[in-house]
């Protein structure tokens, strides 16, 4: 359930209805806009009626939340919620771009890849250290080194971070070197990773599970942000069907779903939601276009010796004119890149 407060209601009035919520045996959950506050009531509010809270003095009017998710809700948050990373504003006007390979490899094809991807415009790095892969005897990342390479090219090319965590007791080590924790789609429901990134501050960029509904991502960042760290970002990376043209569709509904539903932003991965390093600009154009906060593409100096994802991953210069392409996306739509 939420109450919303009237535009000018006092401290005084707020603190009447939190309290009241708290003596009914809930948790109050303030969300302060600049027109006004809502507050959520966080607990199985079966049996609580509307009418307990209408009858205070500075509320608005008190309404159930028809969605299983609280926090990560419009209801509850109105505004967009806006992560800020190392001078990177994510979820508002301007839509940065995550560009790196999709593992990090060695320090020469690191470092190359952030110089070009840095001159083309891209405002983030990407960069696996730890893989998931299908197979165990693919390529796994380079685990600690690639993570000391990520942080020696932040600090030469000063493009924050994004890197991939997969095991909860590896997240303090991860955050000490990455700025973003990725939470990868085969980890979207591994609750003990979601509660272990939840612990901490680091902004996380959850990722859509291949067989994953909208609903169910939403709820893995209920997980997060009820743990106490705000900061998530919700990320399309394409979902399992019956195509087999393409390694995965890329749910372009998604978006202005997520957008809708929720007030978290939402970045677009159209290399894995293509497979195909063809399709990834189009797609990429498509996403801004539909209304996402960001995008984060594989870039690789040599894609054909990629260790992993080589046949999705853009020559530099094919990235470069991607950027071009999307900015003016962008720009038709009173945003920037
Ligand atoms: C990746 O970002 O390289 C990755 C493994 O992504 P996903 O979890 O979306 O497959
Ligand atoms: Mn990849």
């Amino acid at each position: 359930m939420v109450i919303v407060m009237k535009h000018h209601a006092s401290a005084e009035e707020i603190g009447r209805v939190v309290a009241r919520i708290q003596e009914l045996g809930f948790k109050a959950h303030l969300s302060s806009g600049e027109e006004r506050t809502i507050i959520g009531i966080i607990g199985d509010e079966r049996g609580l009626e509307l009418d307990n809270f209408l009858m205070f003095d500075g509320v608005e009017r008190a309404m159930r939340v028809l969605h299983p998710f609280k926090l990560a809700s419009r209801d509850f948050h109105p505004e967009d919620t806006v992560i800020r990373i190392n001078g990177i504003v994510v979820g508002s006007k301007s839509i940065p771009i995550i560009a790196g390979p999709c593992s990090i490899e060695s320090r020469a094809q690191l470092m190359e890849s952030a110089h070009a991807v840095k001159e083309a415009g891209a405002k983030m790095l990407r960069g696996g250290a730890f893989k998931p892969r299908t197979s165990p005897y693919s390529f796994q990342g380079m685990g600690l080194k690639g993570l000391e390479l990520l942080r020696e090219a932040r600090e030469v090319y000063g493009l924050p971070t994004v890197t991939e965590v997969m095991s909860p007791g590896d997240v303090p080590l991860v955050e000490q070197y990455a700025d973003v924790l990725q939470v990868g789609a085969r980890n979207m429901q591994n609750f003990a990773l979601l509660n272990a990134v939840g612990e901490t501050q680091a902004p996380v960029l959850l990722k859509r599970g291949m067989m994953s509904t909208i609903e169910e991502l939403v709820m893995a960042a209920e997980y997060i942000l009820s743990k106490g760290n705000p900061r998530v970002m919700l990320c399309e990376r394409g979902i399992r069907t019956y195509e087999t043209m393409t390694r995965n569709t890329f749910d372009v509904n998604a978006i202005p779903v997520l957008k809708s539903l929720t007030h978290l932003p939402v970045i677009a991965d159209p290399s894995h939601g293509t497979g195909k390093w063809e399709l990834v600009t189009p797609i990429a154009r498509s996403a801004v276009a539909a209304g996402a906060d960001g995008l984060i593409i594989e870039v690789h100096p040599n894609p054909a010796q990629a260790l992993s994802d080589g046949a999705q991953s853009l020559k530099p210069e094919k990235f470069a004119e991607l950027v071009i392409q999307v900015r003016k996306i962008a720009e038709a739509l009173g945003r920037t890149i």
